[in-house]
């Protein structure tokens, strides 16, 4: 009995395949491990992105193309990244209208689009803080504060919420740095690099302390407030600074890089954003 139990176990010609196994494990420790060195030396994932198989349908690439000025400033190749985050998101999370509004693929696409745009230097681009996001037609009323809100990210439910209207005045008016969107996908972004380990949560964390260290500065306490370049609602708190900031980057990128080049520059770092005009 005991030697057919041995005579089962003992397999020679399994033994080219255990070998092929355990080389492939060894060979994919040593590619993560130059990886992890490579972003602690350079600050930026050595590829952001590794698989393109994802596709919109006609419909939605047409709204990217139509209406999300971004996209059509891409190279070919990350169009094809953007598309395939664009999808992933859209079938990763769940989108649900209030107030009787019906989503529509517009609405969805934009959402997503946003996201991603915003998370485009990143390797981690799917929001793990996000589950679901919550449509409104107009402002509604949020019982965090009692007041009307254009948006709102609540991380307790993973929930993204929107006024539609707000949102699509935010990407559709360019130049005024107002962009809910932006703003709302910021805070859970930033939630996460402050609870998780990865690369780009480092990256992120780290030059957040540099914005953080350049308020500190006299000259630039000065020149925020010479200026008033930033709206005042920036000056919240932490977070609500770098939501702000962060629609500064997207709608004012030639002047916010004129008036606070180390900000600026810290904040495409933070981003690792080096797409279109950026
Ligand atoms: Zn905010």
């Amino acid at each position: 009995m005991l030697f057919f139990y041995l005579s089962e176990v003992y397999a020679p010609w399994l033994a080219p395949y255990a070998y092929g196994i355990v080389l492939l494990g060894f060979l994919l420790f040593l590619f993560r491990f130059f990886e992890n060195l490579y972003a602690a030396q350079f600050n930026k994932p050595l590829f952001r992105h590794y698989f393109i198989y994802k596709k919109l349908s006609a419909v939605q690439l047409s709204i990217l193309t139509t209406e999300f000025n971004f996209y059509n400033l891409l190279t070919k190749k990350q169009k094809q990244q953007f598309e395939h985050r664009v999808a992933h998101f859209i079938s990763e999370k769940r989108f649900i209208g209030r107030d009787n509004l019906i989503v529509t693929e517009r609405m969805s696409v934009l959402i997503a689009a946003v996201g991603c745009m915003l998370s485009f230097g990143r390797k981690n681009y799917s929001y793990s803080l996000i589950n679901v996001v919550l449509i409104y037609p107009d402002q509604f009323f949020s019982v965090i504060n009692n007041n009307y809100h254009k948006g709102e990210f609540n991380p307790k439910e993973k929930a993204l919420v929107f006024s539609w209207s707000d949102f699509e005045n935010g990407f559709k008016i360019t130049n005024d740095n107002l962009n809910v969107g932006i703003h709302e996908f910021m805070h859970a972004m930033q939630l996460e690099a402050k609870t998780s380990r990865d690369l780009d949560s480092l990256r992120f964390s780290k030059h957040f302390q540099n914005i953080l260290k350049q308020l500190t500065l006299q000259n630039v306490k000065d020149k925020i407030d010479k200026t008033a370049f930033f709206r005042a609602y920036a000056f919240s708190n932490q977070y609500e600074f770098m939501a702000v900031l962060a629609e500064y980057f997207f709608e004012s990128p030639t002047e916010f890089k004129s008036q606070f080049p180390k900000i600026y520059d810290y904040t495409k770092k933070l981003l690792n954003f080096n797409f279109a005009q950026y």
